[in-house]
């Protein structure tokens, strides 16, 4: 088994990723849990309502989801007779923007796919994040090269609360050792080759020995490919680490 840091054994980044989870539940509510529906969210997920812990899951339900992706939501139902939050963009923009770019502008260019992105994913989070004390995320800093600077617990300046990624320090394989080993329901995308899955048109399945992100907004440079829920001006807002 192999982890992002090979000192850290399984058993104890899921004691520690724990250990995070009980603090959020008690010192940093309210708190929500951004869940892509994926298979480092499905980790979270069963952690936080296995122990019953004060943490509200939404998923941001972008209208252009994998049929796939929105079957998680009836099988957590089925699993933790839990309802996932879907929180939708406001139909006018959405309309707006598909009226005077058309349905896949994204592709056009940077600036069309961060519009559509902010339409569809950043408004909705800035409303599910209202109000909150803090935010958790399935964030690990294996992904990618934007992540890499990924911490456990930072400041997040942007929504002025506090943002957990209790995964940081997960590799993949510890990810899936979990999801096998606790019969954790999972996106069957990742069986299909979509380590990394998002909105359909956005989303494709990668080839074995490529990056795991490299099936997201494959058209652009790896540097760009954030969706802005976790950068802001072009920044990454992970400012300020606390852990
Ligand atoms: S991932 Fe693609 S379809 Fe989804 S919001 Fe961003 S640009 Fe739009």
């Amino acid at each position: 088994m192999s982890t992002t840091d090979s000192t850290i054994s399984l058993p104890d980044l899921i004691a520690a990723t724990k250990a995070t989870l009980e603090k959020i539940s008690s010192d940093y509510t309210p708190a929500v849990f951004a869940s892509s529906l994926a298979a480092e969210d499905m980790v979270l997920t069963d952690l936080i309502l296995r122990s019953k812990l004060d943490i509200g899951i939404f998923t941001l339900e972008t209208g252009r989801l994998h049929a796939e992706t929105l079957g998680m939501l009836d099988r957590i139902k089925e699993a933790y007779d839990y309802d996932v939050t879907p929180f939708r963009p406001q139909p006018e923009a959405v309309a707006n923007y598909v009226e005077q770019n058309g349905l896949n502008a994204f592709y056009d260019s940077v600036e069309m796919r961060k519009e559509c992105c902010r339409i569809r994913k950043i408004e909705p989070l800035n409303r599910a994040l209202s109000g909150k004390k803090s935010w958790v995320t399935g964030q690990r800093r294996a992904q990618s090269q934007t992540r890499a600077e990924l911490h456990v617990q930072e400041q997040d300046e942007a929504h002025a609360m506090t943002k957990f990624n209790p995964l940081a320090d997960w590799s993949e394989e510890d990810v899936w050792e979990y999801i096998r080993s606790n019969n954790v329901p999972y996106n069957p995308l990742h069986d299909k080759g979509y380590p990394s899955i998002g909105c359909e048109p956005c989303t494709r399945a990668i080839q074995p020995g490529e990056d795991v992100r490299a099936g997201r907004w494959w058209w652009e440079n790896p540097d760009s490919k954030e969706c802005g829920l976790h950068v802001v001006d072009g920044k990454l807002i992970r400012i300020k680490s606390i852990a």
